[in-house]
């Protein structure tokens, strides 16, 4: 087991289960993520015994970075994993601080037709420590702290939920990486099962939803998962939980020319969102050399902003970032595939 699979509450357990004290979890996490001491015998205020314990239960595996691009506020790494798979984080420079996007899993099942990510099958989830290194490595790299993370990058989080929501409670942690909640956003495509248990255990992370379309015969086309939990699903679980969570929900909705960005959309959309305590986010397509779509020009943006505006939606245009470093989900990762 690796040790930054380990939850606090989870090294709790653990410390009671041998017979030690469970304060021991505190000094163990100080060492992890205060001092990010890299092995067991730096962890100088603990007894030798508990030591030998430790090294015979867990080990400090930590995955490499085989590839960086660099460009203007925006950083984005490859990493190899123990079995020699790739995954990608992205990491923003804010004014108001340093986000990562950080993968979740290696490949996606969902299928979107508009995603990078999509185009390899999903191989398997990650493990906690394989999200929770992503942080430790850049900000080492970087010298740096991240402020802001965005569950945003390859994979489905809602598709790998125990392992996600152990990386959330642990980068969440005061005495963890001490990443505030707010600053944490988990996006899924609308895993309506997912939603709900997500609702029920109320961590006070923001919630995004992909949403990308404002009817179903629309989604059904660019989304698959769209066949099998429909918009009214998504929309119904989405109301459940700020009913629940008293938070607010980010619908994503990328600008796909000629698909979804019509007037007709927007004033579709402004209906299925109306009285929801909901913002969309409109994103500039990052376009790919394997997929067909392109991006909706900057007016076309504008004028759907303004529709919604005028109906009383909450909405912001976000960002354009890293287009010059492939930072579209899952590019950098299909692109090396293809040098190779
Ligand atoms: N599976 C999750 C999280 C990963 S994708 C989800 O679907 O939300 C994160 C966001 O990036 C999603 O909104 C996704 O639709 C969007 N995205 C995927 N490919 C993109 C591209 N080429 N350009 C812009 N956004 C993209």
């Amino acid at each position: 087991m690796n040790i930054y699979n380990m939850t606090r509450r989870e090294l709790e357990n653990y410390f009671e289960n041998i017979g030690e004290k469970k304060f021991k979890a505190r000094q163990l996490y100080d060492w992890l993520y205060k001092k990010r001491v890299k092995s067991f015998d730096e962890m100088t205020n603990i007894k030798k015994e508990i030591i030998t314990k430790l090294k015979e239960d867990f080990e400090f595996y930590e995955p490499q970075i085989i590839k960086a691009q660099d460009g203007k506020d925006v950083h984005k790494y490859l990493f190899n994993l123990k079995d020699n798979e790739k995954i990608e984080a992205v990491l923003m420079n804010h004014d108001y601080g340093n986000s990562l996007c950080v993968s979740t899993e290696v490949g996606c099942n969902m299928g979107c037709a508009f995603c990078e990510s999509g185009r390899l099958k999903k191989r398997r989830n990650l493990e906690t420590y394989e999200m929770i290194t992503q942080i430790l490595l850049i900000e080492k790299l970087q010298n740096i702290r991240i402020s802001h993370v965005v569950l945003m990058g390859i994979g489905e989080p809602f598709d790998n939920y125990d392992n996600v929501m152990k990386f959330i409670d642990i980068i969440n942690d005061d005495l963890g990486i001490a990443i505030g909640a707010r600053h944490i956003t988990v996006s899924t495509c609308g895993i309506v099962p997912k939603i709900k248990e997500f609702s029920k255990d109320h961590r006070q992370v923001n919630l995004a939803i992909s949403l990308h379309a404002p009817n179903d015969r629309l989604r059904s086309k660019i989304m698959k998962i769209n066949k099998v939990y429909p918009i009214k699903e998504v929309i119904e679980a989405v109301r459940d939980y700020l009913k629940e969570n008293n938070r607010k929900v980010t619908f994503e909705y990328i600008m796909l020319k000629g698909v979804n960005d019509s007037k007709e959309n927007a004033i579709e959309l402004s209906k299925l969102l109306k009285g929801l305590n909901a913002y969309v986010n409109l994103i500039p397509y990052n376009e790919t050399s394997h997929i067909e779509f392109s991006a909706s020009d900057k007016t076309t943006i504008m004028n759907f902003y303004d529709t919604l505006k005028k109906n009383n939606i909450n909405v912001t245009v976000r960002r354009e970032f890293g287009s010059e470093v492939d930072a579209a989900c899952g590019q950098l990762r299909s692109n090396y595939k293809e040098e190779k």
